[in-house]
């Protein structure tokens, strides 16, 4: 959905980030090794989804949600807003918000959180004295939302999955979950990796099929 609107995935350069592996820098190791660096690289990513607006895809599915209501279910893996800017209300982030930061010692919740650390480079404390980090699902880490999400697939009658490379778990085998004789639709430029899963497919950018799909 976001590469569409100028938002980096890292798959096209390799999964490099100025020479460093995305895991160097997403994944709790990275947090403990180098926190620094960590908000280097998250700042950036920052930087680069304000400038990002939504895509005609984005636009579509947050009608589809007006005409649908609650019987709409949005899950993504994208981290930016882009779903919110467009209208969307109830958006599902199992990767967590690229907008929204949380302290790694206490359970105070994720609080919106727009900053840029890194210039100077100072890591930004809690009032209990833990660091504040992104509120992302690092590399090793377990997805959020994912008891609302199973919840949700049960009684699926249309599963509609967006570019996804079909790689990560486990969102890969969400269509897998799906019961009955629902349809499973993918739309994306490539062949995924799980296509099997889907009873239909259609080739191209997301921002050309979706709103032409949902008739809107
Ligand atoms: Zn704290």
């Amino acid at each position: 959905m976001s590469a569409e609107s100028g938002i980096p995935t890292f798959r096209g350069t390799g999964g490099l980030w100025e020479g460093h592996r995305i895991e160097e820098v997403a994944s709790p190791n990275a947090w403990r090794r180098d926190p620094r660096l960590v908000w280097q690289f998250y700042s950036m990513r920052r930087r680069a989804a304000s400038a990002a607006k939504p895509n005609p895809a984005h636009l579509a599915i947050a009608r589809l949600e007006k005409r649908l209501g609650e019987r709409l279910f949005l899950c993504t893996q994208n981290v930016d807003n882009l779903h919110e800017q467009a209208g969307s209300k109830n958006v599902v982030h199992m990767h967590g918000e690229l907008f929204k930061s949380r302290c790694d010692a206490c359970d105070r919740p994720p609080f919106a959180d727009q900053n840029l650390y890194d210039t100077p480079i100072e890591i930004p404390r809690c009032e209990c004295g833990g660091r504040i980090r992104p509120h992302i699902c690092w590399f090793g880490e377990v997805p959020f939302e994912l008891e609302r999400i199973y919840w949700a697939l049960n009684p699926c009658t249309l599963f509609l999955a967006v570019g996804t490379s079909g790689v990560v778990e486990p969102a890969a085998s969400f269509a897998g979950s799906v019961v009955g004789q629902a349809r499973r639709v993918y739309v994306g430029p490539e062949q995924p990796a799980n296509a099997y899963l889907f009873t239909e497919r259609y080739a191209g950018n997301a921002g050309e099929v979706i709103p032409a799909l949902l008739g809107t």
